[in-house]
């Protein structure tokens, strides 16, 4: 607080030593640097500057923290609606890493991708291992025929591809002939985990997710995270002990998990952006 001497008291200011004896300026608000600049020229008190920095004191000068969502082998006509709903309730934005098979079993699934405005990535037409890695122009046809799926309908000619199982099962004359097409491949540096084959619980699902955006920011890289929306299932297999019903639990997981991963990545302060061709390599 401010003390201000009115003219009949500077005559008394003169006898009166103690007029400005009163501390002109408040310290210790986080925002009081403006008070700061205006202490009088006594020695201030020192102020204690934290030395562990808060997520929350981000400066806005500090260039933007992007993050990748990444959701393989999808449209579903069951998860990834769910997943577009938690999405569009956080209002954050995500890639989904789709097969033509199920573009054709979900057209409307994949319009609504592309109308709340998420990525599409070419997840090849058939995922099948055997047909798709028997030979470079196998795959390339695969990846082709995914790619007029998706444009037909949503008229994008999508460039960017995500191999089935990760670039390591893309031979050297496979993806040279895949990059002198123009595709440019996806990968990832987080996994989800949600393809355990005994099921993951949210829990689990949520702490590899966690672990491995910390472990990117230590490298600073940006993370590109793996989860799955997931393909059509037969649920008439779902019995108790099978691995269709532990895809399910995995499925159910990812949606249980997908709300604290997007607070998580919130209070970090990242931006959720889309995939394109500019997104940089996971590694
Ligand atoms: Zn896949």
């Amino acid at each position: 607080m401010l003390y201000k001497c009115s003219i009949p008291m500077l005559i008394g200011l003169i006898l009166l030593a103690n007029c400005t004896k009163t501390p002109l300026v408040a310290i210790g608000s986080q925002t009081g640097n403006s008070a700061r600049a205006e202490a009088s020229s006594q020695p201030l008190a020192p102020v204690q500057v934290p030395t562990d920095p808060q997520p929350a004191d981000i400066s806005p000068t500090e260039p933007a923290k992007y993050v990748f969502f990444t959701f393989d082998d999808g449209p579903n006509s069951h998860y990834t609606g769910i997943i577009l709903d938690i999405l569009k309730k956080y209002g954050v934005k995500a890639s989904f890493c789709v097969i033509g098979n199920n573009i054709e079993k979900n057209p409307e699934v994949l319009k609504r991708i592309v109308n709340e405005g998420h990525g599409v990535v070419n997840h090849t037409y058939s995922h099948d291992y055997d047909k798709i890695y028997a030979s470079p122009g196998a795959f390339l046809e695969d990846l082709q025929k995914c790619n007029q799926a998706i444009a037909s309908l949503t008229g994008k000619n999508v460039r960017v591809y995500r191999a089935p199982g990760g670039d390591p099962k893309l031979n050297k004359e496979t993806y040279a002939l895949l990059s002198k097409k123009g595709y440019i491949s996806l990968g990832w540096n987080v996994t989800s985990g949600d393809t355990d084959p005994n099921g993951a619980t949210p829990e689990q699902v949520y702490g590899n997710v966690a672990n491995g955006v910390v472990k990117m920011e230590k490298m600073n890289k940006a993370p590109i995270i793996l989860m799955h929306d997931g393909t059509e299932i037969n649920l008439s297999l779902s019995s108790p002990g099978t691995a269709t019903l532990n895809y399910i639990k995995n499925r159910e997981s990812d949606v249980a998990a997908l709300p604290k991963i997007i607070e998580f990545l919130q209070a970090k302060g990242y931006t959720f952006a889309v995939v394109d061709e500019k997104t940089p390599p996971a590694w």
